[in-house]
């Protein structure tokens, strides 16, 4: 039994007709639990009503550092207003992309502070996207005080000093499809060493599949690959990476697939 800590099923990502077969494959594989992640306003309303109607789907609403820009008052109300539900687990994506720059960085800061507030008044973890910013990321969490609520940093491609200070604010690091990659080096050191009870699988689906599909669309399914991937650079079989992150995502957010 496996869990994606972190997918896209919504909106823009996936076609509403294909979400269901999509599942279904993944089931199919023994992946039976979902965090799906909205990134705006209108994809997280789409993410909240999958989460509530789906059994294994729970949710993740936020506003993504690439829509940072579309970050106003109406749209903090229309988040807070959902993000009490049960069905959210997380709040977020949120954080910093540096890389693309798709929103102006003040913009990005801006949504996320407010995002990681937002997280500390409803008392759910944070869901961390940050891309070519480490410093900036860490500084923020760390002047915010989310070590209060913890959250994870979704598709870890930093090294090992920023998951250690990651792990010192008590998040939890979630690797993708990357860790199948032989070249990404300094993540699946992370990877190898990151303490048992920390570590998450996800595969950001539709984006970076893991070998042996790199290249092409990817899905829930394969998250798979990913988990053998990191039970084989831990030397642990994959039924025990399995167990451990399905275990690691509830201690996190309070919720895991019914078995
Ligand atoms: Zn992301
Ligand atoms: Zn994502």
């Amino acid at each position: 039994m496996l869990v994606d800590a972190h997918c896209h099923l919504t909106g823009s990502y996936l076609v509403p007709e294909a979400i269901e077969p999509t599942l279904a494959r993944a089931r199919a594989e023994g992946v039976t639990g979902f965090i799906a992640v909205g990134t705006d306003l209108e994809d997280s309303a789409l993410v909240l009503d999958l989460a509530r109607t789906v059994p294994g789907v729970r949710a993740s609403l936020g506003v993504h550092p690439h829509e940072a820009r579309t970050w106003t008052p109406e749209v903090e109300a229309g988040l807070a207003a959902m993000v009490e539900d049960t069905a959210v687990r997380f709040v977020g994506e949120t954080g910093l992309d540096w890389h693309y720059d798709l929103s102006p960085r003040e913009a990005q800061e801006a949504a996320f502070r407010a995002q990681i507030r937002l997280a500390k008044r409803i008392r759910k973890p944070l869901m961390i996207h940050t891309r070519s910013a480490p410093e900036a990321t860490l500084r923020i969490l760390e002047e915010e005080g989310a070590d209060e609520v913890r959250g994870l940093i979704h598709c870890f491609s930093e090294d090992r000093a920023f998951a250690a200070r990651a792990l010192d604010l008590g998040f939890y690091l979630s690797f993708s499809g990357i860790a199948t990659f032989k070249k990404a080096e300094a993540v699946r050191e992370v990877a190898a060493w990151a303490p048992p009870d920390r570590i998450l699988v996800e595969t950001d689906a539709p984006f970076l599949a893991p070998v042996p599909y790199r290249g092409k669309p990817n899905e829930p399914g394969f998250v798979r690959f990913t988990a053998a991937a990191v039970a084989e650079l831990r030397g642990i079989p994959v039924m025990k990476l399995a167990e451990l992150t399905t275990r690691n995502l509830e201690a996190l957010c309070g919720w895991a697939p019914a078995s």
